[in-house]
């Protein structure tokens, strides 16, 4: 039952938690630049200390928690942290966004630590092309991280892709029929102005509607399917009975139903992918705050959320990446890695 509304009635349902900033990939769309500036070691949330506030955020009705970064699996035993959140009595979902390529070592240990679900992300079925969008090696990790999960009792695994005009629009159909082959649904994600996104433009773009044309080319029609309930996903099935999904952040946000919020690693709230400013938690965490006084901070920023971020994106005329590249490097906090996507 959710205990908190926004401004447009949206409830404090999840949470995406970022364990770390940093990443072993340097996606074309996430991080293309050569340097940056990550978050101060000492700045970093323990584990007790991510544990005492996702139980701030439950107590506030949240019941979806997601941890992702910067890659999740660089996180020093994260197998502990999962164990120590999996229980947690009103969590219904702790699920987790990962590259892959560290899967293949952890995925056993993460099952055995209760994680509920796992989503992994593949952009492409070319080990050379994976090179190409990623600047590292790895596609081989990936792959035997998938079958780990797999082979670990991951059932309902979901695999993420962004796709790119000119990059890897032509293994949208390709992708589609590895997910099929594996029982797993695959979601198609519309590439996003996100900070971070610093080469985006409109013209890579490849919307909704071209991606639904291109699955219909190949296995006929898709039907919509209707349980969507705050999920960024909208999902489909092919007529054999094979489900994907498509988050078209970029062509039609799904803003009005959005229940979801982000922690980043060092403690900073914010409320919408887009917020230029977060609330931060850890200074009254370190400074002694007591749970009251903690949810007497997060439950007003909540009811005060006006936040739409990618609707905003959408109606302006002259689009161009959200945060120049000097802002990004002055306020790490803007950055998709940081954040948590
Ligand atoms: N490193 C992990 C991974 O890649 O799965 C987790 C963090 S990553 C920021 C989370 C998700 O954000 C990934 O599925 C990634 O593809 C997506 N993402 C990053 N930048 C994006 C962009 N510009 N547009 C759309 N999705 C993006
Ligand atoms: Fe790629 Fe995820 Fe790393 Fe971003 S955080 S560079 S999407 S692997
Ligand atoms: Fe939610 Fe902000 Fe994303 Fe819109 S842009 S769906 S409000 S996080």
């Amino acid at each position: 039952m959710p205990l908190l509304f926004d401004a447009h009635r949206r409830p404090l349902r999840s949470l995406r938690l970022s364990v770390t900033d940093r990443c072993n990939l340097r996606c074309a769309y996430c991080m293309p630049e050569e340097e940056y500036r990550w978050l101060e070691r000492a700045a970093l949330l323990s584990f007790e200390e991510l544990a005492r506030l996702v139980d701030r955020f439950l107590a506030l009705g949240v019941t979806k928690v997601r941890l992702t970064g910067g890659e999740p699996l660089l996180r020093r035993d994260l197998d502990v942290l999962v164990a120590a959140l999996a229980t947690k009595p009103g969590l219904a979902d702790l699920a987790l966004t990962t590259n892959g390529l560290l899967l293949a070592e952890q995925a056993a240990a993460l099952k055995r630590a209760g994680l509920h679900r796992l989503t992994v992300s593949i952009d492409t079925l070319d080990p050379r092309r994976f090179e190409q969008l990623t600047r590292r090696s790895g596609h081989d990790a990936l792959l035997a991280g998938i079958e780990a999960a797999r082979r670990a009792g991951f059932r309902d695994l979901k695999l993420d892709t962004v796709v790119l005009r000119g990059v890897n629009d032509d293994e949208v159909v390709p992708l589609l029929r590895y997910a099929q082959g594996i029982g797993a649904e695959i979601r198609f994600i519309e590439y996003m102005d996100v900070g971070g996104a610093t080469r985006w433009s409109r013209a890579q773009v490849v919307p909704r509607a071209e991606l639904l044309a291109t699955v219909a080319a190949a296995f006929g029609p898709a039907t919509p399917l209707p349980d969507r309930d705050g999920a960024p996903a909208e999902r489909f099935a092919l007529r054999d009975g094979t489900t994907f999904g498509i988050i078209a952040s970029t062509t039609a946000p799904f803003c009005a139903s959005c229940d979801r919020s982000r922690l980043t690693a060092d403690g900073m709230w914010f409320t919408c992918l887009y917020a230029t400013q977060g609330l931060d938690l850890r200074g009254p965490l370190r400074a002694g705050a007591s749970d009251a006084e903690l949810e007497a901070l997060l439950a007003p920023r909540w009811q005060a959320r006006s936040d739409r971020g990618a609707e905003e994106r959408l109606a302006l005329h002259e689009r161009a990446p959200f945060a120049p590249l000097a802002t990004l490097q002055g306020d790490p906090h803007l950055e998709m890695h940081t954040r948590g996507g």
